[in-house]
């Protein structure tokens, strides 16, 4: 770990807090498309690391959708949606895609078009968005059981450990039919990993072997195709069905694409309408999916630059507070720890937050960054559209002034 002290705050301070309607770092995307923080007079200035779901549509994106083109898309009629969907087919590599309205219906949906048979069973991560966060749908609404497996740090499992949970006895009547892998790539929990070809090869052969089919939850795939500097589909060559969301980095307001071949994709247009995604002139939303996915892919790599330079500037905090591995920084999601546990991650939070007068006193002007207390005792901070350089140097400040704080704070009670 370095030692070295930061030296932002009184260069940063002048430049931020003392011409206050200028707007650093013009990205012309960014200005373009997102909603740039404009410095103001304001006394208080908030940083929203809590998730790249957070975004806004930008002017360019708006009147977009203001002049889209529309149709019912329940009767396939949508030009808009369907331009989108043969747009995102392509960059996937795959026979067609759907529009759907999130990427909770899209995995579900494609869990039903792989599971179809009563008695189907899945294998998930046990730390996986599919597993934690869906509210168990595909048990609830699709009648399909699930086998977990130990999620690793890198977001990866075990191919051995794949291998034991498949139901080799099937058909005998005591046991479910395994059916369906699905992976998730970035991975979420694990904080933004990627998962490496190699892996997703290994699955592949797996998979085939024993006959399952391999969904890929990838609502930040293109995170992940952006760091390996790569194009999606040399990714999605290893997936029967993939999930990508427009609404998260890539900015769009809603939507996520599900990507599989035109059989699948067939299946997915029912399930869609059971579940009541069937929507109608809604190219006026998938006019914004275009453009996140057409122009928005390129721009996730300074996502990638702030949380890392971020990450730095909480190893370079003095005192230390932080305690952050370096080597799983890869994309915009950043997990870390803090070293005195007698500060809970909550109170991290609370105390990034909140703003009192001291803080004013002591950089000019109230900084509050928002994150969320997470998994495993650390706390996550996601990048994306609306956090420029500015922004992640004001959060590296305001997380070195919590971290002198606490040190003062500590001798006070000491
Ligand atoms: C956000 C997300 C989803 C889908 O979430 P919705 O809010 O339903 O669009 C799925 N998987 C992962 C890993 C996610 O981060």
């Amino acid at each position: 770990m370095s030692s070295k002290t930061l030296t932002v705050p009184a260069r940063l301070l002048r430049r931020c807090f003392h011409k206050p309607r200028r707007i650093f770092h013009v990205d012309p995307v960014r200005l373009y498309y997102g909603s740039p923080q404009v410095v103001t007079g304001s006394a208080v200035r908030t940083v929203d690391l809590r998730s790249d779901s957070v975004t806004k549509p930008g002017a360019a994106m708006r009147r977009a959708m203001a002049e889209a083109e529309v149709g019912d898309d329940v009767f396939g009629e949508d030009p808009t949606v369907n331009e989108l969907q043969k747009f995102a087919a392509d960059m996937f590599g795959m026979e067609a895609a759907l529009y759907v309205p999130t990427g909770t219906m899209s995995n579900l949906i494609a869990v039903m078009v792989h599971c179809r048979e009563r008695g189907d069973e899945m294998i998930v991560g046990d730390l996986s968005h599919i597993h934690v966060y869906e509210q168990g749908g595909s048990a609830q609404l699709a009648g399909v059981h699930s086998a977990v497996v130990t999620t690793l740090g890198d977001g990866t499992f075990d191919l051995d450990q794949l291998i034991s949970k498949i139901r080799h006895g099937y058909p005998k009547p005591h046991y479910p039919r395994s059916r369906l892998v699905c992976v998730e790539n970035t991975h979420n929990i694990q904080g933004g990993r990627v998962l490496p070809l190699s892996f997703l090869q290994e699955l592949r052969s797996v998979a085939d072997k024993f006959g399952l089919a391999v969904h890929m939850d990838g609502a930040r795939v293109m995170n992940a195709a952006v760091a390996l500097g790569i194009q999606p589909n040399v990714i999605l060559q290893h997936c029967d069905s993939v999930s990508v969301c427009l609404s998260k980095g890539l900015g769009a307001p809603v939507g996520t694409m599900l990507g599989g071949s035109k059989d699948f994709i067939q299946r997915a247009v029912r399930a869609r309408k059971a579940l009541g995604g069937g929507m109608c002139q809604w190219g006026i939303l998938a006019t914004a999916g275009k453009i996140a996915l057409s122009d928005m892919i390129d721009r996730l790599e300074e996502d990638h630059r702030n949380a890392r330079r971020f990450a730095q500037g909480l190893l370079q905090c003095d005192p230390p507070l932080y305690h952050v591995d370096l080597t799983t920084v890869e994309t915009n999601i950043l997990r870390f720890r803090l070293q005195d546990t007698q500060m809970t991650p909550a109170e991290f939070c609370e105390r990034m937050t909140s703003v009192d007068e001291e803080e004013v006193k002591a950089l000019g002007q109230g900084l509050q960054v928002l994150m969320f207390p997470f998994v495993g005792n650390t706390v996550r901070a996601v990048w994306h559209l609306g956090i420029s350089e500015e922004d992640t140097q004001l959060a590296i400040l305001k997380a070195q002034f919590v971290a002198q704080q606490h040190k003062l704070k500590s001798i006070r009670e000491a």
